[in-house]
């Protein structure tokens, strides 16, 4: 099998994108391409508020059109999304000792963790963030010896 490391022109990125499809036959995409569909689709329902009120109203449609700029807003300021989706993490299910499932900071540098109150009993700081849950760490299994 030949790997391309990195596509030479826009038509070879296409190309790969339709075998990857093919392969795992669901939709790939740019990320970007996802999250915009996610503020597309959010702005829709908003701007559509009205239809949803009266005769052929929907209740739960209404609901989410009031709060539509919270979740816009909740979308791009994500951090587990982030994690989610950037960096295909799962989600994390243990509260650290410490920060007990709140969030505590995001650091593109190093910072002195004593100054910022996060001490050796938080068990959430993954190197740039204290996220308020504990990473998933996954074990390599070792190959089988049979
Ligand atoms: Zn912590």
């Amino acid at each position: 099998m030949t790997i391309v490391e990195k596509p030479q022109s826009e038509d070879e990125a296409q190309a790969m994108l339709r075998a990857l499809v093919r392969y795992y036959k669901e939709p790939v995409m740019p990320m970007s391409k996802y999250c915009a569909a996610f503020i597309t689709w959010s702005h829709a329902i908003e701007s559509n508020r009205e239809d949803f009120i009266g005769e052929f109203g929907n209740e739960a449609m209404l609901e989410i059109a009031n709060i539509a700029p919270l979740i816009q807003t909740a979308i791009m300021k994500s951090s587990l999304l982030s994690r989610l989706l950037y960096a295909g993490q799962e989600l994390r299910t243990e509260k650290c000792a410490l920060h007990k499932g709140h969030w505590a900071g995001l650091y593109s540098e190093r910072p002195n963790l004593a100054s910022l109150g996060i001490t050796e009993e938080c068990t959430c700081w993954d190197g740039w963030e204290a996220s308020g849950w504990v990473p998933i760490v996954k074990q390599e299994i070792p190959p089988s010896e049979t």
